[in-house]
């Protein structure tokens, strides 16, 4: 048994929102065990995001990767049952919306210990959707949800959780800030041979837009109507899926689209900071689009941001890609947010809001 704080991660977007959350708890002399639970597993996916944000190596790797919904949560829960029962955690604190989450979610709670879920509240509506699923059921029966804008937090008074709900900021936006101080922009743009507000970033994985032959096909027809540069870090499910439907070459033969591997935080936030406008169906990268001050095409029928959507940040991608050409045309770079801007993601102090937060509501006696 030990007296710590407890944070589970297991995908990208994870390490991202732990880095600063970690960062806050270590400051303060608090014992942090980090759990992987191997989701994401090689040097581009997972180790570059504890190396480059300087979070601690993970104590324990579950190396749980693939399989259906339920396989993976069932060998999660099975698996970080046996680690919870040897660490004994005074909290658990979880991120985000996947089967990690879930997964442990369910194992804490059902131990009796506290359980803080951070990004708690956004809401599609639609439970299709299998991370809607995943939402609503961890921000239930979590002990406190950390909200990062204020329409999550309204929908979790909805759901009449307001006891535990607290708005706190995003700590996505807290790492971006923290980051962006340090970066060597110009290298990184001569890495990929690109200019300042001459080429678009893409980014394509969900699991909507690679499961079938037709949607790919309509983003690479998208892509080929494109006449500028575009730079694509391409997630590994997404070059697979090319590879299993036989759209690997025609992709490649577009001319003006740089695939590459998937690139550490640093290099993403300097791209993403520089291009003149993002297409993705990344939930994270379409508010670091705003974060940047870039406006953002997105491909999925997901509705998760909707203070973007309202102020004209994000703009869905339609069914015709004539009218997807049109937005593309129309979005321009010199539109920065300036500092008039509704600050929808907090002041860049979110972990340090949560870990206050965390200090009053629980017991974390013994855990410095
Ligand atoms: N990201 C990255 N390198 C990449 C692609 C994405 O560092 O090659 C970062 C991106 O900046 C964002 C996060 O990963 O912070 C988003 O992850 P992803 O798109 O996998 O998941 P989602 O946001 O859809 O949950």
């Amino acid at each position: 048994m030990d007296n710590c704080i407890m944070q589970v991660v297991g995908n990208r977007p994870q390490f991202i929102k732990l880095a600063s959350v970690s960062r806050e708890i270590r400051t303060r002399g608090y014992k942090e065990i980090i759990i992987h639970s191997g989701q994401h597993f090689d040097e581009n996916m997972s180790d570059i995001f504890f190396r480059e944000l300087d979070i601690p190596q993970p104590d324990r790797n579950l190396h749980i990767s693939g399989g259906s919904h339920a396989e993976m949560t069932a060998r999660i829960m099975i698996a970080i049952e046996k680690v919870i029962l040897e660490y004994i955690p005074q909290i658990v604190i979880v991120y985000g919306d996947t089967n990690t989450t879930l997964a442990v979610a369910l194992v804490v709670k059902k131990l009796n210990i506290p359980l803080v879920h951070i990004e708690a509240g956004p809401r599609t509506g639609n439970m299709n959707n299998p991370e809607e699923v995943n939402r609503v059921i961890i921000d239930h029966i979590s002990d406190l949800l950390c909200t990062p804008d204020k329409s999550s937090f309204q929908n979790l008074i909805r759901e009449g959780l307001e006891e535990n709900a607290f708005f706190t900021g995003d700590v996505m936006y807290d790492i971006f800030v923290q980051s962006m101080k340090s970066i060597g922009q110009k290298e990184i743009l001569k890495k990929y041979s690109v200019e300042k507000d001459k080429y678009i970033l893409m980014t394509w994985h969900r699991q909507e837009n690679t499961a079938d032959r037709d949607t790919i096909q309509q983003i690479i027809e998208l892509v080929e109507l494109i006449d500028e540069t575009i730079v694509c870090p391409l997630h590994p499910r997404t070059r697979n899926a090319l590879r299993q439907f036989g759209l690997w070459n025609r992709i490649n033969a577009v001319r003006n689209l740089h695939i590459v591997e998937p690139v550490g935080y640093l290099e993403m936030i300097t791209l993403v900071s520089n291009c003149r406008m993002t297409l993705t169906d990344s939930g994270g990268l379409s508010k670091e689009s705003f974060f940047a001050g870039v406006k953002c095409l997105f491909m999925a029928n997901l509705h998760v941001w909707p203070e973007l959507e309202e102020s004209g940040w994000i703009y869905h991608m339609s069914k015709k890609n004539s009218f997807n050409i049109d937005f593309i045309h129309k979005a321009f770079k010199n539109n920065k947010v300036d500092s008039m801007q509704p600050n929808f993601y907090g002041d860049g102090n979110a972990a340090e809001i949560i870990v206050n937060e965390i200090e009053k509501r629980f017991n974390l006696k013994g855990c410095r």
